[in-house]
């Protein structure tokens, strides 16, 4: 497995690699990395001849008071998993390597960007559509890989590559879990014990929905409110929102009919949580 820092160096790996006729796979992380990264590298593994995964914690994605200084960061760790993975490359940018002194362009979206997660960060997805048409251009991959745990992530992705033609499948990968049901997320490392117990109440939530939605509920309202409840019956907790929305496209519904995203962003004392679920 090879290391590097610098977006030459990928590119001459990648160039290569072309010319030999390989595909490549893509992983774009910022690190502490997981069993849930892990899976979309081994998914990238199987479906390509080479593997791609970049750990690079996007200051451009995070607002003024969010976690940036705090975001866990552990790259002998995260080496290693990838290594274990199968991964070709990490590429581990420095944020100058990215940005350099003056940065004046930005990839934004509109409409799907301004609800749930976009909300309360409102500047958080031009950050990721910035970050990933970058890392798109540096590694040049034929597939790209993302997690349903950011489910509006991945439909922001998909947008993307299709608004701007770029030719790159993009590669929706299943939330992979704790015992418990937590989503696992570089973020759980932030919370005690207590909190630890209490942050189980997402997954509790949304199975509560999804059982009273399969057993006919219609209303969004009422299954919203549902989640709501369970959530609360949970002390230090506060939530940022409960919605179901159409799948892919975000739009907001009073009535459900399949696709359907539901998603919910919860704070356990400090640290603000996400999980969510589809229906096909
Ligand atoms: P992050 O490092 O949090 O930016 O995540 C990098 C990628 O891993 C994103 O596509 C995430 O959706 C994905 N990911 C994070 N946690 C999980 C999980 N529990 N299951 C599946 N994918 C995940």
């Amino acid at each position: 497995m090879e290391f590097t820092k610098k977006i030459d160096e990928v590119r001459k790996f990648v160039r290569q690699w072309k010319k030999e006729g390989l595909s490549v796979g893509f992983v774009p992380t910022m690190g502490y990395l997981h069993d849930g990264h892990k899976s979309l590298i081994e998914k990238a593994v199987k479906d390509n001849d080479k593997v791609v995964v970049s750990i690079f914690v996007n200051p451009m994605q995070f607002g003024e008071n969010e976690d940036f200084n705090d975001y866990p960061r552990d790259i002998e760790h995260d080496k290693k998993i990838c290594f274990d993975a199968k991964a070709d490359l990490i590429f581990n940018p420095d944020a100058s390597e990215m940005y350099g002194d003056n940065f004046y362009t930005f990839v934004d979206m509109n409409i799907i960007t301004k609800g749930l997660c976009g909300k309360s960060r409102p500047i958080h997805f031009r950050g990721v559509c910035t970050v990933v048409s970058k890392l798109f251009n540096i590694v040049n991959p034929d597939k790209a890989y993302f997690g349903q745990k950011d489910a509006q992530q991945l439909a922001v992705i998909k947008k993307m590559t299709e608004d701007l033609n770029m030719n790159i499948d993009i590669i929706g990968c299943p939330i992979i879990r704790e015992d418990d049901g937590l989503a696992k997320s570089s973020r759980n490392v932030y919370l005690n014990n207590e909190d630890r117990k209490a942050a189980t109440v997402l997954n509790k939530s949304l199975n509560i929905g999804k059982i009273s939605i399969n057993g006919g509920e219609k209303s969004v309202e009422k299954v919203k409110k549902i989640i709501e409840n369970e959530i609360l019956k949970e002390k230090n907790t506060k939530i940022d929102y409960v919605e179901i929305v159409k799948w892919p496209n975000l739009e907001p519904i009073d009535v459900i009919e399949k696709p359907i995203l539901a998603a919910i962003a919860v704070y356990i004392g400090k640290t603000r949580l996400i999980d969510n679920f589809i229906l096909e």
